[in-house]
């Protein structure tokens, strides 16, 4: 009997055993082509050469050494590269271990920076519908996806959700691309003037939604309208590139495609390729020296922020995305799949909507393509395609997510940056297949 605590506690999964390239395989000797990195994590695919010997070799010098005493040299060294090919004026690195403590760590920060500005009513944070930023209680406060948070509840910080920026669902027919994404932006300022501007400490938000939205990509000067509310109140602008960062949208930072940087922005998953559980936040000069000029001490830490071991791995992941300029082969393999998803499901009955940015894709499914009615939750479409693509040995990350309480169900898609053509061909075959079995 497994004394593992599995996710769904009536489901045993399978062992997985060895990776290679594109593919895992289980103890069975089954393969599974990973076109979800299972969420966005293995951007350089498995067994990556580079990646496990600079492991190896900080394993041999030395594996940990705490932050309360040290700093070390892969530690310096994958701040520095982040920080030469960061946006703006994004300026120090606070390593940690995955994306909720980077989203975490983002809140707390945001919130340390007022208090010594000598601001300390601005406590409120604004944030989205249909986003996520992780399951600890802070950041799953600022996320919106109520199937997520549901029972939660009691425990959860007062967080305002304004409307994400969706433009297949609430684009109006009579507006442009760029007339919607002026008017979703809008919110945001009515929502701090509501609130009172002097009150608010932050928003968040996610560049292209991933987990709740399926690659969710925002309206052309969505964000930059964005960026100029920010700045008019002094509210912080914290994005997380949690999931679509690293390189994943086709440049490493997924905001420089939208013209704009944050004060504060949250990596993970890519950042470490599945190799080392690790993440970042990275926060501007102005918001560092606050702090150093203030208490010199921010009040936050876990034991494992700056592990050695972690911060080598990320500093290979991120050496290899960017010797092998990996952002432009994103960009080329994205085309490749969202040409191929196109041809394959374009006119499909039951596919609303292809989207995204990259080699991260989503795939919207509804009842009626006309309609653009969802699905009846109680079908569990997502789910059961997730279960028909993983027996046809596929790996893809279908999802439910919810929006003024309507569930609709989507496919994440984000294979490995190297994945080959005849491996797209390959997705899309077993995603067609699986789909087929389901609806
Ligand atoms: N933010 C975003 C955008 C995410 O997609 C995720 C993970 N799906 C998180 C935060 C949380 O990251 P982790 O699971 O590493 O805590």
């Amino acid at each position: 009997m497994s004394h593992i605590f599995p996710r769904h506690t009536r489901q045993a999964p399978p062992v997985a055993v060895s990776g290679e390239g594109c593919y895992l395989f289980d103890a069975s000797g089954k393969q599974y082509l990973d076109a979800s990195g299972g969420a966005a994590v293995s951007c350089l695919g498995h067994n990556n050469a580079i990646v496990v010997d600079a492991i190896k070799a900080q394993l041999d010098k030395v594996a940990f050494a705490h932050t309360g005493f040290f700093t070390s040299e892969p530690a310096e060294a994958l701040a520095d590269l982040l920080i030469s090919n960061a946006p703006g004026d994004l300026d120090r690195v606070y390593l940690v271990s995955g994306g909720s403590e980077a989203t975490e760590a983002a809140i707390k920060l945001a919130r340390q920076y007022w208090v010594e500005k000598g601001e300390p009513k601005r406590g409120k944070i604004i944030a989205r519908k249909q986003s996520y930023h992780g399951n600890t209680i802070g950041a799953l406060s600022a996320g919106g996806n109520e199937w997520r948070r549901a029972q939660f509840g009691p425990l959860l910080l007062d967080v305002s959700h304004i409307d994400p920026c969706y433009e297949y669902r609430l684009k109006r027919d009579d507006e442009t691309p760029e007339e919607y994404g002026l008017r979703a932006a809008q919110a945001l300022e009515d929502e701090i003037l509501r609130l009172g501007p002097d009150t608010v400490m932050a928003f968040m938000a996610e560049p292209v939604v991933g987990a709740t939205a399926g690659a969710l990509a925002p309206a052309p000067g969505y964000f930059k309208r964005i960026r100029e509310i920010c700045d008019k109140y002094g509210v912080l602008l914290i994005l997380d590139e949690v999931m679509c960062g690293m390189g994943r949208t086709g440049s490493l930072f997924a905001c420089e495609q939208d013209g704009i940087a944050p004060d504060i922005a949250c990596i993970a998953k890519g950042l470490g390729a599945g190799y080392q559980p690790i993440g970042a936040m990275l926060c501007t000069s102005q918001i560092y020296e606050t702090i150093e000029q203030g208490s010199g001490f921010f009040q936050h830490g876990h034991t494992y922020i700056g592990h050695p071991t972690a911060a080598a791995c990320g500093h290979a992941v991120v050496s290899e995305i960017i010797n092998r300029d990996l952002v432009s082969r994103v960009r080329k393999q994205g085309d490749a799949l969202s040409e191929r998803l196109a041809s394959r499901f374009g006119q499909h009955p039951h596919v609303g909507d292809l989207r995204g940015r990259g080699l991260f894709r989503g795939v919207e499914l509804v009842a009626g393509r006309d309609s653009k009615e969802p699905f009846d939750p109680s079908r569990g479409v997502a789910a059961k395609i997730k279960k028909a693509a993983f027996a046809e040995g596929l790996i893809c990350y279908p999802m439910s997510g919810t929006i003024d309480g309507q569930r609709g169900d989507h496919i994440l898609l984000a294979p490995p940056f190297i994945i080959e053509d005849e491996q797209l061909d390959e997705l899309v075959e077993k995603l067609e297949t699986a789909i087929s079995a389901v609806i």
